[in-house]
């Protein structure tokens, strides 16, 4: 029996999928994949049968047992399965509930990592997530409780927040409980990665202005250090800068 394989396809556009999902997308007879995923991925495994299990009906607890059934049961027909995800398989993916139902029926399984939506926001916008001094860590949260109930922390210097999307008012409400100050800079950008991407400037008080612009999108919201713009002043190291104070004194007569 073949390992299944669980590929990123990244956020959006099918060429930030990497160089060995497409390898092993391409050696695939049975793909499984959510909605999220770029129809123009089809084209790397044009022979394989496309299974949609991102749909309504799929999407909630039952749907995940017929997910991981039909994950088993393509497995043990002996054909290549793939289980393509959108952005990383290992974030807010359900990755663990579908590991543990190959495992029980003892079908060997592979991930190959991608872009997380976090992250090609980040690219896209030039928004560095660490930054040196002030940014040292990065939170990748979701603002959904299991029991759909929203919710904000504060247990980063830049907190990259998924699934908000339908609730940003709500969200700025909780960030400043979380204790987030309100002139903390937001970033919202919706399909990231994507051809109509869209991104938009906030601080925590006047977060419910992003809602209508990103309505029905899907959304994440970075909070904090990371989420401020790159500005030219700030770009120049205050060691090299000490340097090159100390060389140019030296070449001064
Ligand atoms: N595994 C995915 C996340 C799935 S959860 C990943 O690694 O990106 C679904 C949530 O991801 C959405 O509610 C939204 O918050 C976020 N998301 C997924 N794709 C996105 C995109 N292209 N742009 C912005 N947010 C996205």
């Amino acid at each position: 029996m073949k390992p299944v394989v669980f590929i990123g396809a990244g956020p959006g556009a099918a060429d930030l999928i990497t160089v060995r999902g497409a390898q092993r997308l391409a050696a695939a007879e049975i793909v499984l994949f959510d909605a999220l995923a770029d129809p123009a991925l089809r084209d790397l495994a044009p022979h394989a049968r496309w299974i949609d299990v991102g749909k309504r009906g799929f999407c909630d607890s039952t749907g995940q047992v017929a997910i991981n059934a039909l994950l088993v049961r393509h497995a043990n027909s002996g054909r290549a399965v793939v289980r393509l995800k959108g952005g990383d398989p290992s974030v807010f993916g359900r990755l663990e509930e579908e590991l543990q139902a190959l495992a029980a029926a003892g079908i060997e399984s592979e991930v190959v990592p991608g872009v997380t939506a976090a992250i090609a926001a980040a690219a896209a916008t030039q928004r560095p997530l660490t930054r040196r001094g002030s940014g040292r860590s990065v939170s990748l949260t979701t603002a959904m409780t299991k029991s759909g109930e929203l919710q904000a922390t504060r247990t980063a210097d830049t907190e990259v927040f998924y699934m908000a999307g339908r609730q940003l008012a709500a969200l700025g409400r909780r960030l400043r409980q979380a204790g987030w100050s309100a002139d903390a800079p937001v970033l919202v950008v919706s399909r990231a990665g994507w051809p109509d991407q869209l991104a938009s400037d906030h601080r925590v008080a006047t977060l419910a202005e992003a809602s209508v612009l990103h309505a029905g999108r899907p959304t994440v919201v970075t909070v904090g250090v990371g989420a401020a713009p790159v500005t030219p002043s700030a770009h120049r190291e205050p060691a090299q800068a000490q340097g090159r104070a100390k060389q140019e004194a030296r070449l001064e007569p």
